[in-house]
């Protein structure tokens, strides 16, 4: 079982050493045999900027309401093909050497960087949404966190709704958050790889509406994948340690 996702490690390093084996496998120059199998190794060298962390579970973890077949695609595949592109996009240039939300804060105002910034943000994207999920999630949020829903939107199942309403009306593909704002939280919508880093929010959950986060398992059916999500695989401990 991977450690719990730390925010700050959504870096360079971090996002390789997702892990005590991840930590000690760089120390050693190598990866450790006790390592999830990673995608990467066939295409990948250790000169590569920036790496893929392992899965925090099993790609059957989430089934029935994720199966096996789109976790490993979407990770394997998708998250996968960002990572590879991110790479030889910045591979030998002055953007290698930053951590990955440095990279995506330096271009996201740069059109000329466009590819960087998409490549960039939908890795760090997608290591974010593993995270916001787990094995038997869903349930209630318990202590500060229910607390901040309950006075930020007036109770968790009003929550609930509007972050329903809020996933399922984001106009093709995109993002659904919880955020930090201020003093409370908010639910925002991004499109495509645009995240909340960007306006300055702190992100505490997303959920994925691009078709392929969910088409195998529930094809056009984006609600009943948004209310899985919510019930059956949010990962409340990890949105209230990215609250702090
Ligand atoms: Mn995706």
């Amino acid at each position: 079982m991977a450690q719990p996702f730390q925010r700050r490690d959504l870096s360079r390093r971090g996002l390789l050493a997702g892990s005590l084996a991840g930590a000690t496998a760089l120390a050693l120059g190598s990866a450790s045999p006790s390592q999830p199998s990673n995608p990467t190794d066939a295409t990948m060298t250790q000169a590569d900027p920036f790496q893929l962390p392992p899965l925090p579970y099993a790609d059957t973890a989430l089934e029935p309401h994720i199966s096996a077949k789109t976790l490993s695609f979407h990770y394997g595949k998708h998250h996968n093909a960002y990572l590879t592109n991110l790479n030889n996009l910045v591979k030998g240039s002055d953007l290698a050497g930053l951590k990955l939300e440095e990279l995506i804060l330096k271009v996201a105002k740069d059109e000329s960087k466009k590819g960087v910034f998409n490549n960039a943000a939908q890795v760090w994207n997608h290591t974010f949404y593993w995270n916001s999920m787990r094995a038997k999630g869903g349930g209630k949020p318990s202590g500060k966190l229910a607390g901040l829903i309950d006075s930020s939107f007036g109770s968790f199942d009003a929550f609930k709704e509007q972050f329903k309403k809020a996933a399922t009306g984001q106009f093709g593909s995109g993002w659904a958050w919880l955020v930090v704002d201020g003093a409370k939280l908010a639910i925002v919508t991004t499109g495509n790889a645009e995240l909340p880093l960007t306006s300055g929010k702190r992100a505490l959950l997303t959920c994925d509406v691009w078709e392929h986060a969910y088409y195998l398992d529930f094809q056009n059916r984006r609600p009943d994948y948004v209310t899985a999500f919510l019930d059956s695989l949010v990962n409340w401990d990890f949105a209230a340690q990215n609250l702090g």
